[in-house]
């Protein structure tokens, strides 16, 4: 309980992994009231997505509560006969390995976990007053980011010139259309293009089905307003017609869908601080990053974790500002690095910029990209995050 023994509220916006995760976390603490506020009509992630959670998410979910990390387990990954397993490493996996399924299972199980009165759908939030509090877990576009940036370029979005096509197809389809090769070893492929565009696939929900992953970069502008558009299949057969057996089966997996809308990639410019004095940002409001190192949702689980660390241990309002600051301080230059990481990752896989094509000096480089992602010391950060606001809040 807070000094005064009220309650601390805490407004959160957005029903995102960040959103969720912070939550169940801040619920945890007896003097903490949160309520999160949801635009949408119910609360479901993108049913067409699969997301990948590396030991770092995993390890920031059981820093949070290991509740939150059986509900990895629980939205499908890692129970088939083979868990656990190891089948091929990247980088040196230590400890708890990673999993990918689909986005829409894990929010569901993350829903079921908090009481249904902290959460209000078809909440949205229009604009944020003058000294409100409040945490922005409100993705790419996040109106709390606008509040906190106000005129400072990095306050926008900028279209990444990349598009992509996905589908979640029954493994079994996936078989009969794709390469054997496809299939060799059971994990995430990445065939890398040479200049314009890449093709990946991974399995989802244990097997079952297979996430379908065509990126392709244009020079063309993209309407801000909208994520997807739609393209004709001839222009999909163009895009892959260069892809040889594989790309044909891409294109036959992906000509079932009568209607073919492509998504565009946004990221944000490093941005100079997550926070006001009582307002801060989290996940995509704070850092959107392109997917390519697979790591937008483990970052937003790692700062909900050092967020509800700090506000966990403070004892009343006027503590927000050091606990915000502090959030700041822990949280930018990590996971701004996890956004260079991933936007250099997306210029090998498709070819250009600075990628070396020397295919052996590649395979020295490319998996020691996640080590400093994976394997990075949450225990000792959390610890340090707590030491920081405290000295803070002394000389306050
Ligand atoms: C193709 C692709 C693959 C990816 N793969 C991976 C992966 O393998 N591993 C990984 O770690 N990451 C991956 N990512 C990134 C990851 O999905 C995101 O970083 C993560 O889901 C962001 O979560 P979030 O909660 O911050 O934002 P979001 O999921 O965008 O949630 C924001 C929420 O806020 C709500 N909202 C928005 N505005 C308002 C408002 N004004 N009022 C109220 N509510 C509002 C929205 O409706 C939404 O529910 C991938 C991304 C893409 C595009």
């Amino acid at each position: 309980m807070a000094a005064s023994n009220k309650k601390i509220k805490v407004a959160i916006c957005g029903s995102g992994i960040a959103g969720l995760s912070l939550l169940f976390g801040l619920l945890k603490h007896p003097h903490l009231e949160p309520i999160l506020y949801e635009v949408g009509l119910e609360i479901a992630g993108d049913e067409g997505v699969g997301v990948g959670l590396a030991p770092n998410a995993l390890r920031a979910l059981k820093l949070i509560d290991p509740e939150l990390r059986e509900a990895v387990t629980r939205a499908g990954a890692g129970q088939g006969p083979n868990a656990g397993t190891e089948v091929v490493q990247v980088g040196d996996l230590k400890g708890d390995v990673g999993y990918l399924f689909q986005r829409s299972k894990f929010i569901e199980q993350l829903f079921k976990l908090v009481p249904q009165e902290t959460c209000r759908t078809n909440k949205k939030l229009s604009r944020v007053e003058d000294n409100s509090s409040g945490v922005g877990g409100d993705g790419v576009h996040s109106t709390v980011r606008k509040y906190i940036l106000q005129d400072d370029p990095s306050c926008a979005p900028i279209f990444s010139q990349q598009y992509f096509y996905v589908a979640l197809v029954p493994m079994e389809e996936a078989k009969k259309k794709l390469p054997k090769e496809c299939f060799d070893v059971y994990c995430q492929y990445a065939w890398m293009g040479s200049g314009r565009g890449m093709l990946m696939h991974n399995p989802c929900n244990n097997g079952e089905t297979l996430q379908l992953l065509a990126a392709f970069t244009t020079d063309e502008p993209w309407d801000p307003e909208k994520w997807t558009s739609e393209k004709s299949h001839d222009e999909m057969r163009k895009d892959l017609s260069s892809w040889g057996k594989t790309g044909e089966g891409f294109t036959e997996l992906y000509e079932v869908q009568s209607t073919l809308l492509v998504r565009s990639i946004w990221e944000h410019p490093h941005a100079p601080t997550y926070n006001s004095s009582h307002a801060c940002i989290i996940g995509d409001a704070a850092h959107a990053m392109q997917p390519w190192q697979a790591g937008g949702a483990g970052q937003a689980i790692e700062d909900s974790m050092i967020l509800q660390t700090l506000l966990g241990a403070i004892k009343d309002v006027p503590e927000i500002p050091s606990a915000l600051d502090t959030y700041t301080k822990m949280q930018k230059e990590r996971t701004q690095y996890v956004q260079t990481m991933s936007g250099g990752m997306g210029e090998i896989l498709m070819g250009k910029g600075d990628a070396d094509p020397d295919l052996e000096e590649l395979r020295k480089i490319v998996p020691r990209r996640w080590d400093e992602m994976w394997y990075f010391d949450l225990d000792k950060h959390q610890e340090e995050a707590l030491k920081v606001m405290k000295a803070s809040i002394k000389s306050t």
